[in-house]
């Protein structure tokens, strides 16, 4: 007989069903509630509902499995034995809350009730054992408004108008202002209210409460807010959240009650410090929310001494035990203290490394668990600007809130979120400035510069969010008033408009108005020599975790560099070599353009040549200086590879010009020679360009163009190597699709090189390849791997000619696509494994079949994409290359697939031994 699956996982009386590994089934709070309940800590007690009781929710038409029903009573009736209390016994009644908690962290995302099982009769069961009638009266309110709104879908402010006019019929200025009577009113009024809206009563039924709130918490893992957040921070749709039911202890019973939240570790700068905030007489939304702005947690240590040192104790306990930092929440009940959760605590990208860096000097973790813990895309954020001290003296810090998410952030003043995507959409840069954020505003602060909050402390919800997506914020700026029907915002006696510039410095917590220039990242400057590695000290975590990660990457690590400047930036970065010149970028300059356009111009090849031997010094002088600045590793230079398109004028900004000179009797040179050009540029015309005479058919086609490349190229190394230094150039040839193109180009090549090194009397060890960016070139790889000596995928265009999408328009239709999930993600920035990898994949195997010691790499723009790197790792490319500044991100995702296999290869070895031993006992 099959066993009955279980939805159901008790917690409770020191030791708990579940455990701290079961995430994927308990989610994030509930397997911390049962590692924590296992591990002695004290925690109320409750049951957890799995996500898999979720997931089969969604399959079955927000149905609920069978036997869940009757598992919920189970341990419902278990949960009442153990604490003496019933759901629903005016007597002695029970207080549930109904919390969401997925695999992954979601903060605010979805959906909670607290108070629940709170009605008109237990209401007075709550009176009587509490001997506090005012607590009760504004747990019941609390109850309705959350339950109100979670549950029933009644708008947040139509409670919050009641509660607004209350307060000011009664003269009072804070909830807390508020007596018994007066929440009796309360919630009169709101049950009124409740009636109107929905158009019944508000649920006296306890357990009719329960199972609306069980069902609220499962769709509010579909809510809008929660897809988003999982879009942004690439969680799966299809994992469904759990539901925690746990025991109601109250920080509002009093001044020695309370409740607050915080960190093991600082978590926006990553200094080892206890770090959070309670406020007294208080429940959990207060502190979150930031409506009163709480105290810091030494305080708690002056009013209560023995709490504090127990909470010091048992999240230090904590952090050992899960060996990274932890982010709880504890609520004091009449001076006992509770842990309502731990979970490993969210840090901006500066603290992670700190944190990782620390904990492995502490001997917590290893450096490869280190490296693990930091994501690579986030290493973006320490090479951002900050605000150019100099030029800031010049803006007066008008106001300062808390430093909440550490950068600069200048940008024009948005209210709405909404208007921060639209802004953001025409190119604007934007400062989102709000009374304080809620989960609704997360598309806005995502398309912000920057968060300024005018209430909330440290880890309110913009705090929260905005260090984790690594956007400067500041927040509980109390100085900042909003007037939302006027759009503007007052700072002291000065008014700003929607639209004007404002700036925040996240790191300080200042507000400048206008908008302040901003300065290169620390790093980037000890990078280029503007200050002392040794005054820096986050230069030197990153510098060190960085070659941790070199030493236990695989993978080599190029850059894309186009100027010798961006050359030597990436070698800074540490670039292992060049993966590609794009030769074509080297002509955009003011004084190389016309030399290049009347070389496209040329109707003759003597004409041409005439051109490209004024080109040659130029492209000479640029070879050397990347040679000199690759210091002896591998350079690979591409031959030309223009649509030549963009090299001339618009077509029809030309017609448009001379239509206009002509009408204007303009000077009839001019006209003429705009003409002639015209002519080109339609002789030139091509309806897909990019499809066009471009890569090594243009060479082909016109070998002069090449002979001119060879010889800059060959003659700079002989140069180079002539001084002693070390050279290694690559000679690239673009967009091949046949054995032929390789060929013939090659053989020009090596003729070249040949002849000039002969004449030089030197020998230099150079290599001919080919990028492989058409289908057909992967399909016949190990044909074309017979000339050439290595292969780097070029992603871009081999995307584009995989999929049939241009890659200059593709734009709107892969949005579309993403948007209604025909495309999981734009295949131009994530590299499609599924096809464009089989490709890869079939062209690696093909190639070295016939070249066994064939070198390849990546140079499109996955190659800095750290899940593309991961692949890239996977099917033994030799190097990766990137822009400079990805090089990073680069480097520490290599050494992230070197782990993850190193992994992946033990749990197999542990699989294969484990069914060796089942198998021999069955002999
Ligand atoms: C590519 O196609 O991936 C590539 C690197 O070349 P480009 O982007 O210059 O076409
Ligand atoms: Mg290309």
């Amino acid at each position: 007989m099959a066993t009955k699956k279980k939805f159901v996982y008790f917690f409770g009386g020191g030791k708990a069903e579940g455990t701290g590994e079961m995430k994927d089934i308990l989610g994030g709070k509930g397997a911390g509630l049962a590692e924590m309940t296992n591990a002695g800590v004290p925690v109320p007690p409750g049951f957890t509902i799995s996500t898999e009781a979720c997931v089969y929710f969604y399959k079955n038409n927000k149905k609920w499995p069978a036997g869940l029903k009757e598992e919920v009573e189970k341990n419902l009736k278990k949960l009442e034995k153990l604490l003496n209390l019933e759901l629903g016994n005016p007597d002695k009644p029970l207080l549930v809350s109904v919390r969401s908690g997925a695999k992954f962290s979601m903060p605010g995302m979805m959906d909670t009730v607290l108070n629940l099982g709170l009605n008109d009769k237990t209401v007075m069961g709550l009176i009587k054992m509490t001997n506090n009638e005012r607590f009760a009266y504004d747990s019941y309110r609390r109850f309705i408004q959350m339950f109100g709104n979670v549950v029933m879908g009644i708008p947040h402010e139509k409670f919050e108008h009641i509660l607004a006019e209350l307060k000011k019929s009664r003269g009072a200025e804070f909830d807390t202002d508020l007596n018994a009577e007066d929440l009796k009113e309360l919630i009169a009024r709101y049950k009124k209210m409740v009636k109107e809206e929905i158009g019944r009563e508000f649920p006296q039924d306890v357990r009719e409460q329960l199972d609306m709130a069980i069902n609220a918490v499962f769709n509010s893992w579909m809510n809008p807010r929660a897809i988003t957040y999982r879009k942004l921070n690439d969680i799966p749709d299809d994992l469904g959240t759990a539901v925690n039911i746990q025991a109601m202890v109250f920080g509002n019973m009093g001044n020695d009650s309370g409740t607050g939240v915080g960190f093991t570790r600082n978590p926006a700068t990553g200094e080892k410090e206890f770090y959070g905030e309670y406020l007294l007489n208080a429940q959990g939304e207060d502190v979150v929310a930031g409506i009163r702005t709480p105290k810091p947690l030494s305080e708690l240590q002056k009013e209560m001494p023995e709490v504090y040192e127990q909470l010091k104790n048992i999240t230090a306990r904590l952090e050992k035990h899960y060996r990274d930092v932890q982010d709880f929440e504890f609520t004091i009940q009449k001076g006992k203290l509770y842990m309502l959760q731990t979970r490993t605590g969210k840090r901006t990208v500066l603290a992670a490394l700190k944190i990782a860096y620390d904990m492995v000097q502490e001997k917590l973790i290893t450096k490869e668990e280190a490296i693990m813990r930091i994501n690579p895309e986030y290493l973006d954020h320490l090479l951002h600007p900050m605000f150019d001290p100099k030029k800031k003296e010049e803006f007066p810090v008008v106001a300062k809130g808390l430093p909440a998410s550490p950068g600069a952030a200048a940008g024009k003043i948005v209210l709405t979120a909404d208007d921060a995507v639209k802004m953001k959409e025409k190119g604007e840069r934007v400062v989102l400035v709000r009374q304080e954020t809620t989960p609704d505003d997360i598309h806005g602060m995502h398309a912000s510069q920057g968060i300024l909050t005018a209430t909330g402390g440290m880890t309110s919800h913009a705090a929260v969010v905005g260090r984790a997506m690594g956007k400067p914020c500041v927040v509980g700026c109390g100085a900042v008033q909003i007037d939302m029907k006027e759009r503007t915002i007052k700072i002291k006696d000065k008014i700003l408009k929607e639209g004007d510039f404002i700036s925040i410095d996240g790191g300080t917590g200042e507000v400048m108005i206008g908008d302040v220039p901003t300065s290169p990242s620390e790093i980037i400057k000890v990078l280029t020599g503007k200050m002392d590695a040794k005054d820096s000290k986050i230069y030197q975590i990153f510098d060190t975790i960085l070659k941790w990660a070199d030493e236990i990457r695989k993978i080599g690590v190029r850059a894309n560099s186009d100027t010798p400047t961006d050359a030597k930036m990436a070698f800074a970065f540490g670039a292992e070599g060049i993966g590609l010149a794009r030769t074509e970028h080297m002509f955009f300059g003011e004084d190389r353009l016309p030399i290049m356009q009347k070389m496209i111009m040329a109707s003759t090849k003597e004409e041409r040549e005439k051109y490209l031997a004024q080109l040659m010094p130029m492209q000479k002088s640029d070879f050397i200086e990347f040679f000199k600045a690759m210091k002896g590793h591998p350079v690979t230079i591409r031959l030309l590879d223009p649509p030549l398109h963009e090299f001339l004028p618009k077509r029809e900004e030309l017609m448009v010009e001379i239509t206009k000179l002509e009408l204007q009797n303009g000077d009839p040179k001019v006209i003429e020679e705009k003409k002639k050009l015209l002519a080109k540029v339609t002789e030139l015309h091509e309806f897909n360009p990019m499809l066009g005479l471009r890569g090594c058919r243009l060479g082909i086609m016109f070998p002069e163009i090449s002979e001119m490349q060879i010889r800059a190229i060959i003659e700079a190394a002989v140069e180079v190597a002539k001084s002693g230094m070390k050279v290694l150039p690559e000679i690239m040839i673009p967009l091949t699709a046949s054995l032929g193109e390789m060929k013939v180009t090659k053989k020009q090549v090596v003729e070249i090189a040949e002849a000039i090194l002969k004449k030089e009397n030197i020998k230099i060890d150079y290599k001919v390849g080919t990028m492989i960016e058409i289908p057909r070139a992967a399909l016949l790889a190990d044909k074309i791997a017979e000339e050439a000596e290595f292969f780097s995928f070029g992603t871009n265009d081999l995307t584009q000619t995989t999929f049939g999408f241009s890659r200059d328009d593709a734009g709107k239709i892969i949005n579309y696509y993403v948007d209604k999930g025909i495309l999981e993600k734009d295949p131009f920035q994530i590299l499609d494994q599924e096809g464009v990898g089989q490709l890869i994949k079939l062209a690696i195997e093909k190639g070295r079949s016939t070249r066994k010691d064939l070198k390849v790499g990546i140079c499109g723009e996955h190659g800095g994409e750290p899940s593309s790197v991961k692949f890239c790792h996977r099917v033994g490319m030799n190097y990766v290359s990137c822009s400079p500044y990805r090089v990073p991100i680069a480097r520490l995702a290599a050494a992230q697939a070197a782990i993850e296999e190193k992994k992946m290869a033990k749990t197999l070895k542990a699989k294969k031994s484990s069914t060796k031993k089942v198998s021999k006992k069955k002999k």
